[in-house]
């Protein structure tokens, strides 16, 4: 069925970069004949899933929507990619997303954009924007994706599904190409909070392979039963987002979750948080800073793309990435080596990573009177393929996802009621390693 539907819509959406049909059937078949015989089969056995094309599977290309990677195979698997595999899920194959996963549209992909199923004239959103609108197209029922920034939230958003990033650790991403080693995250989109639920339980857990993977014990059903219910619960709303410019059926959407809440009971209020005024700058800060020497082992000496034409070794490098790379990836490389170059790192770098600290203490401090900071997973609806916009204002648009990355905790979003129209996601942020709290509100508010 969901080939079908692949067959139908997939030359106009283009959300696959490489299609697995085969290893897919295969597999199936493979359920069917255990199923007759009476074997036990996975936990997710039939559930069709699709991986953005920066997590790695054995055997299958891995372009990471680059150039640069263009014809890459991978060797391996990633941690999560081995977890579906060995729950038996069917993975029909890699889809779109930003190169690199920069960016918030699909735009800088090297292959194209990805149309939002719910309005073509659309983007689906970025960086997992194959993701989101692969589920959103029926072309799947669970996707994986990163989040960095709210790659994974921001694309749920726009194609009215339900997108979770969970706590920076709870998931392995060994065999996921590193973005912002301190921010990525894997996440998981579906068109339900119960199948969000259900796939990050079998994701998480501890891997000495990514040595800053702890497991998440909050990502489980006995958690999510045992956290509050919405007649219980303390929810902040930053102030922030009061003055920040926000499309209006995003705001009527946030007002009828907002009052839906109070209407069971749950006590909403607005805190301030000073230190959001600079969450997007030191974002990018830090953000750059960690993506420029993630981004130096794209060489044509070590994989992918190599230039046809050098000289000498300088030439080879210069010419390679030159080539190899978008625009948006290099804009990232120059700002992050400035940023981290030895006269400048003390005037931003060292200044961002104070100021990330002071935001950790300001959210945590919210979080001692409150069980969850609710607010629009994005400030518009999926923007107009053909609007043109400066970097400096794309990135803006980022402000209600970027904090959830910058003090590790986790982020829901999911589609709110809306009047009519295009999809708005609200995002509910639960203390760090909490995120069973999110994922049960974000149940009730389903
Ligand atoms: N849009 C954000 C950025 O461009 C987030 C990207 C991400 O989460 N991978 O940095």
């Amino acid at each position: 069925a969901y080939l079908e539907n692949i067959k139908r819509d997939e030359e106009d959406l283009n959300v696959f970069i490489t299609l697995t049909d085969e290893i897919a059937l295969e597999k199936a078949k493979e359920l069917d004949e255990k199923r007759e015989k009476g074997e036990e089969l996975g936990k997710m056995a039939g559930m069709v899933v699709t991986l953005k094309d920066n997590i790695a599977m054995k055997d299958v290309r891995m372009t990471c929507a680059s150039k640069m990677l263009a014809d890459f195979v991978s060797p391996y698997d990633a941690v999560v990619t081995a977890k579906l595999k060995a729950a038996d899920a069917i993975i029909i194959g890699k889809v779109n997303l930003d190169e690199f996963a920069m960016g918030s549209s699909t735009k800088t992909s090297y292959f194209g954009t990805t149309k939002n199923p719910v309005d073509r004239t659309r983007v689906s959103g970025g960086s997992s924007g194959g993701s989101a609108a692969a589920v959103a197209a029926n072309f799947c029922s669970i996707s994986l994706g990163t989040d960095t920034g709210g790659s994974v939230r921001q694309p749920a958003s726009f194609c009215g599904v339900v997108g979770m990033k969970p706590s920076h650790g709870s998931i392995s991403r060994y065999g996921v190409s590193s973005m912002a080693n301190t921010f990525d995250q894997v996440g998981v989109l579906a068109h339900t909070v119960d199948d969000v639920e259900y796939v990050l339980e079998i994701l998480e857990g501890s891997d000495l392979r990514d040595a800053t993977c702890i497991g998440n014990d909050s990502l489980n059903a006995e958690a999510v039963k045992a956290a509050k219910p919405l007649s219980q619960l303390k929810v902040a709303i930053p102030d922030t987002f009061k003055t920040f410019e926000v499309e209006e059926p995003v705001r009527d959407a946030f007002q009828r979750t907002v009052d839906f809440m109070r209407d069971q009971g749950a006590e909403v209020e607005y805190v301030h948080i000073a230190s959001l005024d600079l969450a997007i700058a030191v974002y990018h800060i830090l953000v750059n800073g960690e993506i420029a020497p993630n981004m130096s082992r794209f060489d044509g000496i070590l994989y992918g793309f190599i230039a046809d034409d050098y000289d000498n070794i300088d030439e080879l490098y210069i010419k390679t990435r030159s080539e190899g790379f978008g625009d948006e990836v290099k804009r990232r490389i120059m700002i992050g080596s400035y940023i981290m170059s030895m006269d400048h790192s003390k005037e931003y770098f060292e200044q961002s990573l104070e100021m990330r600290h002071c935001m950790m203490s300001e959210f945590n401090e919210v979080f001692e009177t409150h069980d969850v900071i609710l607010c629009p997973t994005s400030p518009t609806v999926a923007l107009p393929i053909d609007k043109n916009m400066t970097p400096v204002q794309i990135y803006m648009l980022d402000l209600f996802t970027v904090p959830v990355n910058l003090i590790g905790t986790g982020g829901i979003s999911v589609p709110a009621s809306t009047k009519d129209g295009l999809p708005v996601g609200i995002q509910i942020i639960p203390k760090k390693s909490h995120d069973n709290q999110a994922i049960a509100t974000a149940k009730e508010l389903e």
